[in-house]
């Protein structure tokens, strides 16, 4: 058998600067073999061949590769089961340990379970990390030791834990003369070889314009400007480092720096409320009597609701892949209120087509704008799609863009639902179905 190595294992941290998994395997092992595994469990279960995520991916792993063989060493990249994989690797290497860095969502979480208990029964120790938040699971909860499930509390507590520490990045890069050493490249396996095929739509790059940051407060609402990080997806697969765009936060703009206290805090609500992935956070909203109207949900996903502010979202995510966050707050509102479709056929939808997908944020986005998450919106809250219009796109700008129809006579009179009629029949439906519970505040 060849000589003892340690695993890094690659999954939401696609880079090698800053890694928390990869700076403690390098630093406390001599020989440190990564590796990434597409993993089939995901990936067949999408439905779009040219889905753009795994485009993004395999643009990420051949990059990463590419670092590391600039290191001497290589990037070993499998396309199988992870527990599969890990068994041909146990029986390949003699390992000594593995790292990784901490995965939140209830898939990962069973992944990671039997994998450790699989190389604990063999003697290999399984190491994971915090770096993909700044505070994770326990470190931020109320004073009687519960954690918290309304957010501006939560963001004030998580301030207060803050120190420079936590924000301080991790030396990678003065332990890589402890990756493996070798001279043979792993191959990437290729879209084609996983079923899929390469996607044009466009990717945003990872690097933080700071201008962009400094006006966040000013521009953050304005679908039509450019004026947010457009770092989701970079945030989603760890090609950039939460402590460095956090430590920007702090310096440059605190409005900014709450949005990524919101990452957290859905992290946080994800892990401690898992059921949330399939119910409302709030037991009493799946009481709710959705509409199965397909027909409308159609529409709604086409983006042909005769809305313009609807549908200009609707297709922009599905030309881009991206959808503005005022937007994405509008178009769930009106699946949820005005078409009175069950939210988790909206977080399905974007589940399928967003590239920044993250199942704590879109669950949350979607529980909030459905009233029945943590800290929502309260039930009676329906978002009128006009008077948003008037306040976010005055100039039409935005709606131009996406639905250049929108003046037309034939566009005007193809809403699918009134809006009156949609605000009393909801308010109705959620009345009737939460009873006088409804009321009670949030705890
Ligand atoms: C219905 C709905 C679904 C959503 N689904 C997702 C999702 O699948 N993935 C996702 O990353 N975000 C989701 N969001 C949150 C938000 O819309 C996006 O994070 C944001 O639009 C991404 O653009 P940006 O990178 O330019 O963000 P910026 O405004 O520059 O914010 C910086 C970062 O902070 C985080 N962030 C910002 N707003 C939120 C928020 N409300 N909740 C949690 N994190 C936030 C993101 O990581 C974002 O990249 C959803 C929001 C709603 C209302």
């Amino acid at each position: 058998m060849a000589q003892e190595v340690s695993i890094f294992w690659h999954r939401r941290d696609l880079r090698t600067n800053d890694n928390t998994g990869l700076y403690r395997a390098l630093k406390n092992q001599k020989i440190v073999l990564p590796i990434f595994i597409f993993d089939k469990n995901i990936l067949d279960k999408l439905d779009d061949k040219d889905d753009q995520r795994v485009t993004f991916l395999h643009n990420t792993i051949t990059n990463l590769q590419e670092t590391y063989k600039q290191n001497g060493s290589t990037l070993k990249v499998f396309y199988g089961e992870p527990l599969e994989v890990f068994k041909s690797l146990a029986n390949e290497y003699q390992i000594g340990s593995v790292y990784t860095n901490h995965d939140y969502e209830p898939y990962a979480k069973e992944r990671d379970y039997e994998i450790r208990e699989l190389l604990n029964a063999k003697g290999i120790l399984f190491y994971s990390f915090k770096d993909q938040c700044i505070l994770e699971k326990g470190e931020v909860l109320k004073d009687d030791g519960k954690p918290y499930t309304v957010f501006s509390p939560y963001m004030r507590k998580w301030k207060s834990v803050l120190t420079d520490y936590h924000l301080k990045p991790y030396p990678t890069e003065k332990y890589f003369g402890n990756l493996l050493q070798t001279d043979e490249t792993s191959p990437v396996p290729s879209l084609a070889e996983m079923g899929f095929e390469r996607s044009e739509k466009p990717i945003p790059n990872n690097e933080l314009q700071e201008d962009i940051i400094k006006k966040y407060h000013l521009q953050r609402d304005i679908p039509s400007m450019n004026g947010t990080s457009r770092l989701s997806v970079h945030l989603r697969f760890g090609t950039v480092s939460i402590r460095a765009l956090a430590k920007a936060g702090v310096k440059l703009n605190e409005k900014w720096l709450n949005e990524l206290i919101w990452r957290d805090f859905y992290f946080m609500i994800l892990w401690h409320f898992p059921h949330v992935v399939n119910n409302a956070f709030k037991p009493q909203y799946d009481n709710i009597p959705w509409r199965d109207d397909v027909k409308s949900f159609n529409k709604w996903r086409e983006g042909k609701t005769g809305y313009p502010i609807v549908d200009a979202g609707m297709r922009e995510l599905n030309a881009t892949g991206f959808m503005h966050n005022r937007v994405r707050m509008i178009v769930a509102s009106f699946l949820t209120k005005h078409l009175l479709i069950d939210w988790r056929w909206g977080k399905a939808y974007f589940a399928r087509k967003l590239l920044d997908f993250e199942l704590s944020s879109n669950n949350g986005g979607w529980q909030w704008a459905a009233s029945s998450g943590c800290d929502a919106a309260p039930y009676f809250r329906v978002f009128n799609p006009e008077l948003q219009t008037k306040k976010f796109d005055p100039q039409l700008k935005y709606i131009k863009k996406w639905v250049p129809e929108f003046e037309s006579l034939k566009y005007q009179q193809s809403a699918i639902v009134e809006h009156k009629f949609a605000r009393e029949r909801v308010l109705k439906t959620f009345k009737e179905a939460l009873g006088n519970k409804m009321v009670k505040p949030i705890v």
